[in-house]
């Protein structure tokens, strides 16, 4: 199956309101007619103002994060409800920055994967391994747990509308990537995960990107590995020049 390729930017905890609305109008500018999948994750007190500027676009509005929970007594925390009610349409789940600085754990992160698809809202799901892992060996058996607890009780209908960001954590935000045969190898692998949990459809369909230093100058080798479906960008989607290479590699 010929997958889309997928590109999202990840702007972590970065920009003001201002910077924020100029680089989703210049975004919206230079991705226009590009033919791949996009997405934008701003921090949540912009994704108002970043939607304003893409929703007839075709950029999609994401989220960095989301509560467990339903609306209620949560304090400073932000449910899918109220995501969906500003139009974001997609949320990134499990990212190393929030395992390993807040604390979160697979279990926490599965409620949240169930939270997103029961309010209708797609999943980047990011998974990957330590330096030190990779290092003794058991990088996909890391990413195996990781799948396998993030995806439990999600059906093969609902696999639909998650992606799977494979993220080594020693790549990301450091300018060290992982060669395109380090990724590839990785991805295959997750891939076969996906096809003995689901089936080899789910396999063959669900979108696998990778994320962790990738920039204008790897995007076009990373992205040409046949189980590499696209990237999840955090310092290179920060300017649009920077941003934008990486999103027409995808629409080739
Ligand atoms: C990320 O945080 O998901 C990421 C890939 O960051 P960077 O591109 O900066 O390594």
């Amino acid at each position: 199956m010929a997958r889309t390729k997928y590109v999202a930017g990840n702007w972590k905890m970065n920009m003001d309101k201002a910077g924020a609305v100029a680089l989703a109008k210049g975004l919206v500018e230079n991705l226009k007619g590009l033919t791949a999948k996009y997405m934008i994750a701003p921090p949540f007190v912009y994704l108002d103002a970043v939607y304003q500027e893409i929703k007839d676009s075709n950029i999609i509005l994401g989220a960095q994060d989301m509560a467990a929970t339903e609306n209620g007594a949560h304090t400073g925390a932000v449910s899918a409800v109220m995501l969906k009610d500003i139009g974001v349409k997609t949320v990134i789940l499990g990212h190393s920055e929030r395992r390993y600085e807040f604390y979160e754990n697979d279990t926490l992160i599965n409620k949240k994967v169930h939270e997103a698809l029961k309010n209708d809202l797609d999943v980047v799901l990011c998974i990957g391994e330590l330096s030190s892992h990779r290092i003794v060996g058991v990088t996909e058996r890391i990413c195996e747990i990781q799948i396998r607890s993030g995806l439990e009780g999600v059906t093969e209908e609902q696999l639909a509308k998650i992606s799977i960001a494979y993220e080594p954590v020693w790549a990301i935000g450091t300018g060290k990537t992982a060669t395109p045969e380090e990724a590839q190898e990785v991805h295959a692998s997750v891939r076969s995960v996906i096809a003995r949990l689901y089936s080899p459809k789910a396999a063959d369909a669900i979108t696998i990107l990778y994320g962790g230093s990738m920039n204008a100058g790897n995007a076009e080798a990373l992205l040409a590995q046949p189980d590499i479906d696209g990237g999840l960008i955090g310092g290179a989607s920060l300017k649009a020049d920077t941003f934008t290479p990486i999103c027409q590699f995808a629409s080739k």
